[in-house]
């Protein structure tokens, strides 16, 4: 709930305005997870809130650190005993945390692994707020910036990911600032549009991936029902509103779409559009065969969009040693109880 939805719902239980401000309090930033922590609440109080409430909180079930980098990776058990990842990553400007929208997700992009068995359910905000909380919680630290690039498609579970955007800008909460918080699209094209009218504030990232419709389409089947030129026509009305940066993430595959001629075709697309390509090496996964391209290739196709006038970095591999990447923990946890 939100700020206002608290202050009715204590309205209709008879209580002051102020008891909501409490509660929000707790909830939002000593990250509450039970009524019964609430102590400036009276007992009778507490027992009221949780026979009329819940608390949808995430649960630590499996959490690997990595020995190489720090980076911290959760699998978190649900209310409903369904699994999720996160992960928590140290930069020289603070934590950011990389949180999943959906248990699983439908969008089949060939070389990811958290959609192999399609998506389960939606998170509720509560959920996604809760891996931020939970992160903060067990480290004690707190988290400055976040990625919507866990499991899921966020832009298909639109209504609670705005909820949860909503409530973890609040400034009587969390308070992250929009700036540092990037939501990630495979390019659902008319939720684009809705985000640059309602929420301009936010980072958005793209998964491009691919320069044309032919490979696109083989990769990501999503480019059947939104072509790359209508998704970069999203992308260039987003920028020329928001007057924002969009950062369009490019996984570099072996003789899929890492080739001279593919870096020549995306410069040319992205001429002149207010971005930038993130070069990502491909995280190779056990169910497919995509091999990640080699260390020269990004470094040769990274110059050559460098020289065609587009910014460009190459992502750092964080938590190699712990299959930090989405997807792979949850499988490997379903197998094992199956
Ligand atoms: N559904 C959203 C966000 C989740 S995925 C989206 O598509 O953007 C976060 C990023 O990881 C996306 O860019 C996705 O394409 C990428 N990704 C998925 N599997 C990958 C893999 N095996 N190697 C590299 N990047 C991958």
């Amino acid at each position: 709930m939100t700020l206002p939805e608290l202050q009715n719902a204590c309205a209709t239980m008879g209580l002051p305005i102020f008891r909501a401000g409490q509660i929000f309090d707790w909830l939002h930033n000593k990250h509450a997870v039970s009524f019964s922590e609430m102590t400036n609440l009276g007992k009778n109080l507490r027992a009221d809130l949780d026979r009329e409430f819940e608390i949808r909180n995430v649960e630590i079930l499996e959490k690997y650190v990595s020995k190489l980098d720090g980076t911290v990776k959760y699998l978190y058990r649900l209310n409903d005993g369904e699994t999720i990842e996160s992960v928590l990553m140290k930069y020289k400007y603070g934590y950011s945390v990389c949180v999943s929208s959906q248990v699983g997700c439908n969008m089949k992009c060939r070389f990811c692994a958290s959609t192999i068995d399609g998506c389960v359910r939606d998170l509720t905000a509560s959920e996604i707020l809760s891996q931020v909380y939970a992160a903060e919680r067990d480290t004690g630290e707190r988290i400055s910036h976040i990625v919507l690039m866990g499991m899921g498609e966020p832009l298909v579970n639109y209504d609670n990911v705005m909820r949860f955007l909503d409530l973890i800008t609040d400034e009587k909460g969390d308070n992250i600032s929009a700036r540092h918080i990037s939501i990630s699209t495979c390019g659902i094209v008319p939720r684009i549009y809705d985000l640059l009218e309602t929420r301009p504030q936010f980072t958005l990232s793209v998964s491009l991936h691919a320069p044309n419709d032919e490979i696109r389409s083989k990769i990501m089947p999503v480019n059947y029902r939104w072509s790359v030129e209508e998704l970069l026509q999203a992308c260039k009305d987003y920028t020329e509103t928001t007057s924002r940066r969009i950062s369009f993430e490019y996984a570099m595959m072996s003789g899929v779409n890492d080739s001279d001629e593919c870096a020549e075709e995306l410069a040319d697309r992205l001429k002149g559009m207010l971005c930038h390509v993130n070069l990502i090496p491909a995280n190779e996964v056990r169910e497919n065969d995509y091999v990640r391209s080699s260390d020269e290739r990004l470094r040769s196709f990274s110059k050559m969009l460098e020289r065609r006038g587009i910014t460009t970095t190459v992502r750092r591999t964080l938590g190699p040693d712990i299959d930090a990447s989405c997807g792979q923990l949850r499988r490997n946890h379903e197998k094992e109880n199956a």
